[in-house]
């Protein structure tokens, strides 16, 4: 019920797992941005788009919670966005809108199933965003005004 949610904001460096060990890189919001989030969103893996600055705009997938399978104290919110970027983009300003949840945080028994999960979530993104009344919130205002 609370989708879309919009939301922009820095990117700050995290603990620097995305590419050393999964091999997927999420870009971490600050905390400021974690702050205002509603109360009662579900933590879990979300899909929608996203832009770096005043970028094109493409897919991503978002996980919001603690990171079960590591443990954090603290929520965060990671986004990977389906896209090859030629560099990386820590203090740029991250606009993304959350269009859809595909499922629950969990732990893994490993870091391959761990990665596996994140793969299949990515597939899902891909397919889901493809569906018109998704396909609508990529021309969305918030995105253009951002420009
Ligand atoms: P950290 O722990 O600092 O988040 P990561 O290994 O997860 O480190 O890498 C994330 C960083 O990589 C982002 O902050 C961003 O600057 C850069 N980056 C490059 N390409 C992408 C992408 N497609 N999705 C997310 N971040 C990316
Ligand atoms: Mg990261």
């Amino acid at each position: 019920k609370n989708l879309p949610y919009f939301c922009r904001g820095e990117v700050v460096r995290g603990f620097g797992r995305g590419s050393k060990e999964l091999g997927i890189l999420t870009a971490n919001f600050t905390d400021s941005v974690v702050e205002l989030l509603p109360g009662d969103i579900s933590t879990g893996i979300y899909y929608g788009w996203a832009c770096v600055d005043n970028g094109d705009i493409h897919k991503m997938v978002m996980s919001i919670g603690c990171n079960p399978y590591y443990n954090n104290a603290k929520k965060s919110m990671e986004t990977h966005v389906i896209h090859t970027f030629k560099e990386d983009f820590y203090g740029q300003i991250l606009s993304v809108v959350l269009v859809g949840y595909i499922r629950p945080e969990r732990s893994y028994d490993s870091l391959d199933a761990l990665i596996a999960a994140i793969n299949h979530d990515i597939e899902e993104a891909k397919r889901k965003l493809d569906l018109p009344e998704h396909l609508k919130l990529k021309k969305d205002n918030f995105f253009i005004a951002s420009a």
